[in-house]
Formats: structure tokens, sequence, C-alpha cells
């Protein structure tokens, strides 16, 4: 091995699980392997949980619930321990990136930048909650009615492997703050960075008991569907594929459960010929190979008005070419290796797809130099029909269709020619147009003239078969907590049936 596909420091010698306060292995002994995406060597053993494991697990969370403190800490106590694991998180970024470019294969950098994310989410909820105001409406003389908001209890939260930690945090932080416990399920593919979680919150002093975490697959007796299906975890936010998502809405109707699905995606960015092209063609070349392809909210279709379509398709094929392969480590790789083989499999045998549907532009195989592990070029096809199997699914690697279209009308009706509804993008210098275009497209949110920024004030989640429900802002405290009208009387007692008593 070099210098820079050598393993982080402090890799703990196993992962575990984390269940009231302790690291603990399996109840049946079991553990799976967890590779790293440059060899697809194992690097690590985890340890993979079961019913039993959840159940435990579940025990800790609701005793920790129910017994308290943390439910009823005054949000200011609450949110001076989160906006500690914001400042823990942002000391240890580097170490983290470290851990997670090594466990995911995500550039290094870009890595980085989402360690720093997942501090600021904690210090986001931390500042909400102290600020959250409760509705209270009044009918003079009559009336008077207010909120209360009550965390829920435990709280399930699964997650995918793209950026892993991030996306944890985007759970774990209105969780907490709300006042439930949680059980984190971390995806198997990509454990190690969250097993940096209990030590960050020990520090902090989140109390025993109100974070747990069991790791492995999600499949049927396994960590995932369990957690979903045990009695006492009434609320379940999970991210990742919409075919899962179905899964778990069937597994969890029996118990009414809350739900939240951020789900897959195969995001639109529409190409004006009014636009700013050269604008255009870097952010849509940013929103589709940052994060190695594998970004919910890529903008993976781009759809380019006739009369710009050629250039812009020149230009961009020879953008993606400039695009840096390298190894996870390197500061300077733009792309870098697909989490897992079984990945690398699906995104090549999109890319061979592709190769029979469409004009291939850029990339479409192996980038040289790299003889093993996950990587792939940066691949663009152009001319992709509307019907075509790389234009209608989600591929989540490094692999854009381009398609052009005559008319604003056309444009509509090819953004939302596919089952998905996350993200659309669009490019023109006409206000009016885009205004308009942003309310017809069927997408959760939209990006007018600019890259995937985003306020965390702002709702997230998709329509279609792109998730159910928002996070994001108020929209995760309410789903974090529960509602409950107070109606107090202020005058004379009616009873509109039987008259005045
Ligand atoms: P996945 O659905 O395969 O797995 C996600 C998690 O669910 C993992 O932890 C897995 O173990 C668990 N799981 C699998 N089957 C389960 C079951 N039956 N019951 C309970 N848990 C189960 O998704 P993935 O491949 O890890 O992630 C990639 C997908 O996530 C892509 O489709 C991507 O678009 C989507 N995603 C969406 C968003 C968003 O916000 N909309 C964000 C990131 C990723």
């Amino acid at each position: 091995m070099t210098e820079s596909t050598a393993a982080p420091a402090n890799l703990p010698e196993k992962i575990r699980h984390y269940i009231n306060g302790e690291f603990v292995d399996s109840i049946d002994g079991d553990e799976f392997d967890v590779i790293y995406p440059v060899t697809n060597e194992t690097y690590i053993r985890a340890a993979s949980g079961k019913k039993a494991d959840i159940d435990a697990a579940v025990a800790s969370a609701k005793q920790a619930f129910d017994e308290g403190p943390w439910p009823t800490m005054l949000p200011r106590e609450r949110a001076r321990v989160l906006n500690k694991i914001a400042d823990i998180a942002e000391t240890r970024s580097q170490e983290l990136a470290e851990m997670e470019s090594f466990d995911s294969g995500l550039p290094i950098t870009q890595a980085k930048g989402q360690a720093n994310r997942a501090a600021e989410n904690f210090r986001f909820f931390a500042d909400l909650i102290v600020a959250q105001v409760d509705d209270a409406f009044k009918v003079p003389g009559r009336q008077a009615n207010y909120v209360n908001r009550k965390p829920i209890g435990v709280a399930g939260l699964i997650t995918p492997w793209n950026t892993p930690f991030m996306l944890e945090s985007w759970k774990l932080a209105p969780a907490i703050a709300t006042g439930n416990a949680v059980v984190l399920k971390p995806a198997e593919f990509t454990p190690l960075s969250a097993s940096l979680w209990p030590g960050i919150f020990e520090e902090a002093g989140l109390p025993k008991g109100v974070f747990n975490m069991v790791n492995g697959y999600g499949e049927e007796g396994f960590a995932g569907d369990s957690l979903v299906k045990h009695p006492d975890v009434p609320l379940i936010s999970f991210t990742g594929e919409s075919t899962t998502g179905q899964t778990i809405f069937a597994n969890a109707a029996p118990w009414l459960k809350g739900l939240s699905m951020e789900l897959g995606g195969k995001s639109p960015a529409v190409v004006f010929a009014d636009a700013d092209l050269d604008a255009a063609i870097n952010a849509t070349v940013f929103g589709v190979f940052s994060l190695n392809g594998e970004r919910c909210t890529a903008g993976s279709r781009i759809l380019v008005e006739e009369s710009v379509y050629e250039e812009f398709v020149e230009r961009y094929a020879a953008q993606a070419k400039r695009v840096k392969v390298g190894l996870p480590s390197d500061p300077t790789t733009e792309v870098a290796a697909l989490v897992h083989p079984e990945h690398y499999d699906k995104v090549m045998s999109y890319v061979e797809i592709g190769k029979e549907e469409a004009r291939l532009v850029a990339g479409g195989g192996r980038p040289e130099g790299f003889e093993t592990g996950n990587f792939v070029e940066p691949t663009v096809f152009a001319d992709v029909s509307p019907d075509a199997r790389i234009f209608q699914e989600e591929i989540f690697g490094p692999v854009v269709a381009i398609t052009p279209f005559k008319s604003d009308e056309e444009a509509l009706q090819l953004a939302n020619n596919t089952k998905y509804g996350l993200a659309a993008y669009i490019w023109t210098s006409d206000l009016k147009r885009a205004h308009n275009f942003s309310q017809a497209v069927e997408s959760g949110m939209v990006w007018l003239n600019s890259n995937n920024v985003r306020d965390l004030r702002t709702p997230f989640g998709g329509v279609k078969a792109s998730g159910l429900g928002h996070e994001g802002g108020y929209r995760s405290i309410d789903f974090y907590t529960e509602q409950q009208s107070v109606h107090i009387n202020l005058g004379e007692v009616h009873n509109p049936v039987f008259g005045k008593q």
C-alpha cells in the first residue's frame, strides 16, 4: 500500500453496536465484512445486528425516554449539548473526513465539507429549539387555545451510504433536539464514520441511552427490518431507495407509524438558450459529478434548448473529460471510487445500456491507471430519448444523460417524464419563465440559476416516487414532535345541543 491508500489512524479494531452507553457485539456474534472501495479488500469487520440487538437498543432508548431527564430538559439545556456536539464534530472534521473518504470512496475535500455540514446541522437545530414559538389562538371572551409540542418517544433512523455521516446528522440532530431518544441503523456499506458518534455524544454530555446504534443489513430478519417492525418505535425516518421505501411503508402500516421518506431521484437540469451557458455548464458538471455522482439530488438528466444544444454538448463533454479522477485521499481529486463493487457493477451496466441507447460523448469506461477498485470515468451521453432506461432510471453514479428540446412546453413535459420528483434545476435569464416553470415542474425542490446550495431553514423532500413528507427546518421539528391542542374556556360553559346548563 502506498501512503495515500493507507487506512486512517485511530481505526477501531472492529465496528460494534452502541447500546445503553456501551459498545457491544451482536448477541449471536454475527459479523460482516466492510471493504475499502479502492481495492475492494476487507479492511474491518462490523457487528451484524438482528432482532435481538434491535430489541436491546429500543429498550435502552425507551428507558432513557421514559425515565428522562432528556425529554423534559429545558430547550436551552438540550441546545447546550447540541452545540457541544457541533463543536466536537467540527474540531474532528479532518479525522471524520479521512474515515468517511476511506470507507465510502468520497473525495477527501468533499468528505470534509460534509463533516462540517454535519456539525452545522446540530448548531442549527440547537438554535431552532431555543427560538421555538408554539401556536396560540384566541376567541375573545370565550376561548384560548395553545399547542403543546411533545417529543414522541423512540425514533428509528435508517440511513444510506452516500454522505453517511452528514445524512445521519440530518436525522439525529432534530430527533434529539426535540427530546426523543433514537436508534440509528447506519448503511451496511459505510459504517465507519458512524462509529465516531458515541464518543462525540459522550464527550458532549448526552445522557446514556438517548442515542443507540445497531449496525447491519436492512432486509427481513436483520437490523433495519426489525427496527421498522418494533412496536415501541412509533416513528421511522428513512433515506434510501424508492423500492426500499415501499417495503418500509408496508411493514410500518400495521402500527400506523409516523414515516418520513427521502427517496431516489432522476432530477432534470433544464438549460434554456437565454441562460448564462458558462455558469450552467459549470454547475451542471458539478451537479452530477460531485460526490461521485452518488447524490440523490444530482441533475442527472440535462435538457437543453435546441438552438444551443450542439454547443452545450461539445463544451460539456470537454469539461467532463477534464474532471480529475483520483484516489479518495488525494485533495485534488474530484471523482474517486464508487462505494462498493455491487454498486460499481450496477453503474457500469447502465453505461453499457447507454452505449446501446444514445451517443457516448465522454467517458464510458474505467479510467486509465485505475485497474482495481470501483472507478468509473465521468460519462456523458447525448441525444438520449425520453424512453431510454438511462433517462428514466436512477443510476447514482458519474453518468449523465443530455436531451434536446424545442419549446418550453416540451421542456416541461420532458422534465416531468419520470416517476421521480426530487429536485429540478432551471437555467434561464427570463424571470417569468423561471417562476412559471418552477410552479409547473413536479419536484420537491427547485434551484433557479444555481448550484445545489440549501439553506437549512428550507423544507427538503421529494414528490412522486422521491419521497413522502418533508424534513428540514421547522418541518423536522413537526415530524419529530406531537402537536397537542389545549382548549381553555374563558367564558360560560355552553352546550350547543341541550342549551345552557
Ligand atoms: P437502500 O434503500 O438500499 O438502503 C438504505 C438503508 O435502508 C440502509 O441502511 C439499508 O440497510 C436499509 N434497508 C434496506 N432494506 C430495508 C428494509 N427492508 N427495512 C429497513 N431498512 C432497510 O439505499 P442505498 O443504496 O443505501 O442509498 C442510495 C439511495 O438513497 C438512492 O436511491 C438515493 O437517491 C437515495 N437517497 C435519497 C436522499 C434524499 O434525501 N431523497 C438522500 C440520499 C440518498
